[in-house]
């Protein structure tokens, strides 16, 4: 039997403070400004948090470059079991955090915001292991005298910003590899989806960190954003979030080390011997999961002429089995989009597909009968033109945009066309084809006869393509490569006689 979800009432009455968390306190900012927080499928003010100032984020990074002197230096293990208790506070309160995340974030209670709360465990899990197995090289020296060590050490303070579509698993793949490694972390989380982040500072403060390991500062990006990025006191920058995001962001950081992960613009390529039925149940969960709001969304199929037909057929009769509604119903598979920006960019992008020739073959629309505008429908465009937007760009709404290709080439040209290269898919049941396509698809993740949405915690995951995708890794043992440096200890010993 399925437990019910929390209510509303149950869920504001269970917010931790609507402060800033610094040095293992709820405090105030010093401005009065503050951030309304509304739900995207009822409308409603859930809350008002600190728009943090420049002060703020300067005593935030004070109190994290504090800690950093200890924190660096205590053992591996106690930063391992560290990062386990945040797991089991994550775990403690894993009803609750999905309830905010459905309820500020939009997405379905059961299918998709209890996942994400034991996946946001589950990294702090995978470092607090990953951490004790840290091993590097111990490389020859030319000195006979000389013996070379390597370290993997922390970097320092980072600075970690992420966006709204995954409020704690995204944020969660950098705190658990950065705070197992010995890093501490000053967190702005995106300005829809600062209540889950809240509740992750709540499980900081329970697990006991030492004050100033972890903090958070609520706020916007261009302001608050932009005071943790170029704060000096800052070392790293991990940014989670959209491809211009990342390029001013690295134009303002300086020298400072940076881990990107960006937009995607994944296609699932279709072959002609491909097992439609899967390959067309595999387009609609990537485009519909999350309301199609996610990096490696199937945000576009290329399907080979020969079997486009029927791949459209089956295509369809996915989006029809696909039930919008509350989030917090049983059963419901797509809540609302979170924000109107992104839902009048997909709005936009559907325009400009039918005027070059698209057409809607099911859905493309707001739906009717909900209670807010952000409620859309699961949407199948064919006939997609590859200059039109839905190909060039990233849209992050629920749509199915079928592009028909003629050979093997022109598949990879469109897939490889656009300059992001996230992850893409091919289905094919060739094995020698799959991997044809594997090793000519410029990304840096490619799954083979799945989802583009496919992906476990701990595989490396991040851009490979074009710039627009980022670089660095995030997932599992990988990340420790990004968050940390290899530090060369170059010991001199003295040699003994042989006999004394
Ligand atoms: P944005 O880039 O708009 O925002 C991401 C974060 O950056 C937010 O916290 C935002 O603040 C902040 N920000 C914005 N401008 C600045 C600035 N000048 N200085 C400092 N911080 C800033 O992305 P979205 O929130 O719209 O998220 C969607 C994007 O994230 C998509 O492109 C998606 O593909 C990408 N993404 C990539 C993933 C990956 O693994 N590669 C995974 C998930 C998403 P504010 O909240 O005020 O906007």
């Amino acid at each position: 039997m399925i437990a019910r979800a929390p209510s509303a009432e149950e869920l504001l009455a269970a917010l931790p403070p609507l402060k800033l968390f610094i040095d293992n306190k709820w405090v105030d900012s010093d401005t009065t400004e503050h951030l309304e927080v509304h739900s995207p499928s009822t409308g409603q003010l859930l809350g008002k948090v600190p728009h943090a100032s420049a002060a703020d984020v300067a005593r935030a990074v004070e109190s994290a470059r504090k800690a950093w002197d200890a924190w660096r230096l205590t053992p591996p293990f106690e930063r391992s079991a560290a990062c386990h208790r945040i797991a089991d506070r994550i775990l403690a309160h894993k009803e609750m955090i999905a309830g905010i995340i459905s309820l500020e974030q939009g997405k379905p209670y059961f299918a998709e915001a209890l996942p994400e709360v034991e996946e946001s465990a589950e990294n702090f899990r995978i470092a607090a292991e990953d951490v004790k197995r840290l091993e590097t090289p111990i490389i020859p020296a030319r000195d006979p005298n000389k013996r070379l060590f390597t370290f993997k050490v922390a970097i320092g303070t980072w600075g970690i910003i992420t966006p709204w579509n995954f409020p704690t698993v995204i944020p969660s793949e950098y705190f658990g590899p950065g705070i197992a490694a010995g890093n501490t972390i000053v967190f702005k989380p995106a300005e829809q989806t600062p209540l889950a982040g809240l509740f992750l500072a709540q499980c900081m403060a329970e697990a006991e960190l030492p004050p100033g390991v972890f903090n958070l500062i609520s706020g916007l990006g261009p302001t608050t954003g932009n005071a943790l990025v170029t704060h000096p006191g800052i070392d790293g920058i991990g940014l989670t979030g959209e491809t211009h995001t990342g390029d001013t962001i690295q134009r303002r950081a300086g020298v400072k080390k940076l881990l990107m992960e960006l937009g995607g613009n994944g296609p699932q390529i279709v072959l002609e011997d491909a097992d439609l039925p899967r390959a067309a149940k595999a387009a609609a969960f990537g485009a519909y999961f999350n309301a199609g709001q996610v990096c490696c969304a199937t945000e576009r199929v290329l399907v080979d002429r020969r079997v486009h037909k029927d791949f459209l057929d089956l295509v369809i009769r996915e989006a029809r089995n696909v039930r919008v509604g509350d989030p917090f119903h049983e059963g419901i598979h797509m809540g609302p989009m979170n924000n109107l920006p992104v839902l009048e960019k997909t709005e936009r992008h559907l325009a400009d597909a039918t005027q070059k020739g698209a057409r809607i073959a099911f859905g493309g629309k707001r739906a009717a009968n909900h209670a807010t505008k952000f409620f859309f429908e699961p949407t199948v465009v064919d006939n997609v033109s590859s200059e039109s937007l839905l190909n060039r760009e990233e849209t992050f709404g629920p749509v199915v945009p079928i592009i028909t290709v003629d050979g093997y080439d022109q598949a990879i040209e469109f897939a490889n066309g656009t300059g992001y290269g996230l992850q893409m898919a091919i289905f094919t049941r060739d094995i020698d084809k799959a991997f044809y396509f594997a090793e000519r698809l410029r990304s840096g993740n490619v799954v083979i006869n799945d989802t583009t949405d496919y992906w476990e915690a701990h595989e490396p995951f991040g851009g490979g393509g074009g710039t627009s995708s980022g670089y660095g890794r995030l997932g599992g043992r990988f990340t420790f490569d990004d968050m940390t440096h290899l530090k060369t200890v170059a010991l001199h010993i003295n040699p003994l006689k042989p006999g004394c």
